[in-house]
């Protein structure tokens, strides 16, 4: 029995591949896939991405890099986040591009490249102010030295750093941060280094700043369709939704008025009316704190919100005493025919990228 179906369209994210290159067409496109492609399924997107002409993949650990190479992808990917016990051999030999945000990581990289006589491509990772990965700037020169210093195992090949309020266009952090990493690659530059690419963009700065594409840019939650900024011309950018949610209504049964919904009875029925039981529930990805007239759904293009709490694998719907809808009915919990990403977020109090990772977790237990 099918409780949450996740379905993923494939087209979509290559065609939002396409129309991130033409929003950057000065510069290649990075598909960020970490996190399974934010719920996506890391190898069927990834291949998307590529179909739309993605000639980089991003991920953050390097067990998503080794699975997109298990999965047959050739092309270039950088991966991003790990200690100093990465698994550097198996990353090199798989010809996967690495970032070092400090001497310790370039250490394993440069010992791990001379065990099997190869070099690693290097992208220095420089925290120009998110204060999260990458080598402050005054510890550049000494992370620069020591990847010159190791030229047999290492060669590097990009400077690359992350915004922290890129999703609030005109927010005074991001001309700060470019310049500070403005710097940082005339640091690198001016000690000789070619770099092959800089790359600065996730989705917002892809969509909004033009001036910070550099060589690349590194499109996450965009690929997948949500738009984290607001497009001014109201057209979402051009962009697709990938992924749909639905479930399906177990039960439909007339109550009357004044009668306690779900644990707690947070919510009475105001008239007699017919709820709806819907087979999903937190335990299915559902945010409890979406209950109690937040989370949205859609049956048949009608729109209900949850009544009452969310409970572990169930959820109830109040139809109203009109109500057409039957046991089995498709309920979209995601999808063109129901809300969004976006209004389960609003709904949850989060954003749409935690929705996604959620839903999209657990569709390898509820295959489609
Ligand atoms: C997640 C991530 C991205 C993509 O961010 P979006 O906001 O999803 O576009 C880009 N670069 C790095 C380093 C990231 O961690």
């Amino acid at each position: 029995m099918t409780r949450l179906q996740v379905t993923i369209d494939h087209g979509a994210i290559a065609r939002n591949v396409e129309r991130l290159r033409a929003h950057a067409p000065t510069a290649a496109v990075m598909a960020v896939v970490k996190a399974d492609a934010y719920g996506h399924g890391l190898v069927g997107a990834a291949r998307a991405a590529r179909e739309g002409g993605a000639a980089w993949l991003g991920v953050a650990q390097p067990d998503e890099a080794l699975a997109l190479r298990a999965g047959g992808d050739a092309g270039r990917i950088l991966c991003w986040l790990y200690g100093p016990e990465l698994p550097a051999r198996a990353l090199i030999r798989g010809g996967v591009d690495v970032s070092a945000s400090s001497l310790e990581v370039l250490d394993t990289l440069v010992a791990a490249a001379r065990m099997d006589g190869l070099r690693a491509r290097v992208h220095l990772c420089i925290d120009t102010g998110l204060s999260r990965e990458g080598v402050r700037p005054e510890g550049l020169p000494a992370l620069l030295d020591a990847a010159l210093a190791a030229d047999d195992a290492v060669q590097v090949v990009g400077a690359w750093s992350h915004l922290a309020w890129a999703d609030q266009p005109g927010h005074p952090t991001i001309d700060r941060q470019a310049d500070v990493f403005r710097e940082a690659v005339a640091t690198i530059e001016g000690r000789g280094v070619a770099l092959e690419v800089r790359h600065l963009a996730n989705s917002a700065a892809t969509l909004t700043r033009p001036d910070l594409h550099f060589d690349l840019v590194r499109p996450g939650i965009a690929v997948y369709g949500l738009p984290p900024v607001e497009d001014p011309a109201g057209e979402g950018f051009g962009l697709e939704p990938a992924m749909r949610v639905t479930a399906s209504l177990a039960l439909v049964k007339d109550v009357p008025a004044g009668e306690g919904v779900s644990y707690g009875h947070e919510y009475t029925t105001p008239r007699d009316t017919r709820l709806g039981l819907v087979t999903a529930g937190y335990s299915d990805g559902i945010f409890r704190s979406a209950g109690n007239g937040r989370g949205p759904v859609a049956i048949g293009g009608r729109r209900h919100v949850i009544a009452g709490r969310v409970c572990m694998d169930q959820v109830v719907l109040d139809l109203g005493p009109d109500a057409t809808e039957h046991p089995g009915d498709e309920v979209v919990l995601i999808g063109a025919d129901g809300p969004s990403a976006r209004e389960w977020a609003d709904a949850a109090g989060t954003i749409d990228y935690e929705i996604v990772c959620r839903f999209g977790g657990l569709k390898e237990k509820y295959p489609a």
